[in-house]
């Protein structure tokens, strides 16, 4: 049977009481506020964005839909995991004043943050299952603790899987440091040494110290690079390279294997919301504003996260006028993460796309 996706039209031009009102219906519509109980704790995972960062969802757009949780719970909250990077959301405090600073207070959405793996990463949980590439997930422990969960995603390109939607809300985004760093174990960028201009930008966003100077251009050491990726995204002169093929695969593979765990932890109490809105070439971790890669298109939910990520692509790529716009910034297949995800029962490709007005 198809999965049930449902899309309703969306720009960020519009009011955002508007737009909250329509992240609710497309909320309401996919049936997860139906399932969560009183008393439930309900993680709403989100990713608030870096400093200077312009593109992650505005906390007025979600008011809607966190009301209507807030009349079935009062345990609902707000949380993101800690990141792998050095950067302003790498321990609680910090990512809890940026989070506050771009407007994400209970003031304005009615609920707190929480961020879910503790000061500084360390809290989690092991769910184990045989899976082709990973043994164990190592999950944030509120994300655990929770009985129901919101993925609300901002929908990106991505410089290591190409796609940035639910599947990666999900399956990084839930991760504690550990389990980051576990994913990104398996990529290994290199310097392309004719390319390098010797500038030192790189080693200065290193946050492992793994890029050292040689003779005219820098080096990796692979024993240090934990293969978090800031690398690839600064260097200007693309000379650091990921084998996009092998290292990408591996890393939507694992990506998807997390994700299923978390999702399976909920036994049918998680949904996804995608807001195709300024959608761009790099992460909401990117410290600066990026234009838009394809036109805003609206918001899209569902109960399966494979089938709310496909539906999203293809939405992508059809209003790509014939090129697809996530290719375009990094030539990665981003499809790996969805054929592995069908593959181990995470969800199905095969969707039919409801159209709310
Ligand atoms: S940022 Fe790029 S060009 Fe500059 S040192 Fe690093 S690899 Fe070389
Ligand atoms: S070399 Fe690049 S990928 Fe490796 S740890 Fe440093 S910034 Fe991250």
């Amino acid at each position: 049977m198809k999965s049930k996706v449902y899309f309703i039209p969306a720009e960020a031009k519009e009011p955002a009481d508007a737009l909250a009102e329509k992240a609710k219906k497309a909320y309401l519509a996919m049936g997860l506020n139906d399932r969560i109980a009183e008393g439930d704790f309900a993680a709403l995972k989100i990713h608030f964005g870096e400093v200077g960062n312009t593109g992650y969802l505005k906390p007025q757009w979600l008011t809607g839909l966190i009301w209507e949780i807030r009349q079935k719970t009062h345990h609902a909250f707000l949380t993101d995991s800690n990141t792998l990077y050095i950067g302003n959301r790498s321990n609680s405090i910090d990512h809890l004043r940026l989070a506050w600073s771009h407007g994400f207070t209970p003031e304005t959405t009615g609920v707190p943050v929480i961020i879910a793996d503790g000061l500084i990463g360390h809290d989690k949980q092991e769910p184990r299952s045989a899976q082709a590439r990973t043994a164990s997930s190592k999950i944030a422990s509120a994300i655990l603790d929770s009985d129901a969960l919101v993925c609300l995603t901002h929908v990106t390109g991505h410089v290591q899987t190409g796609l940035g939607a639910a599947i990666k809300n999900m399956g990084m985004g839930c991760a504690s440091r550990a389990g980051k760093l576990d994913q990104h174990s398996v990529t290994h960028p290199r310097v392309n040494a004719k390319q390098c201009r010797n500038c030192s930008v790189c080693r200065t966003f290193c946050p492992e110290a793994a890029i050292v100077q040689a003779e005219g251009h820098v080096v990796i050491e692979p024993a240090k690079c934990i293969g978090c990726g800031e690398c690839l995204v600064v260097c200007k002169y693309g000379a650091i390279k990921m084998k996009w093929d092998e290292d990408s695969l591996r890393l939507q593979e694992k990506l998807a294997e997390y994700a299923f765990r978390v999702f399976e932890h909920f036994k049918g109490k998680a949904g996804f919301v995608n807001f195709l809105i300024q959608v761009t070439k790099d992460c909401d971790c990117m410290s600066k504003s990026q234009k838009r890669i394809v036109d805003d298109i609206g918001i899209l939910a569902s109960l399966d996260p494979v089938a709310v990520d496909k539906a999203t692509a293809d939405l992508i790529v059809e209003r790509g006028g014939g090129k697809d716009p996530l290719r375009a910034g990094y030539d990665i297949d981003w499809s790996a993460q969805l054929a592995h995800g069908k593959r181990i029962g995470l969800g199905s490709t095969d969707y039919k796309l409801v159209e709310l007005s």
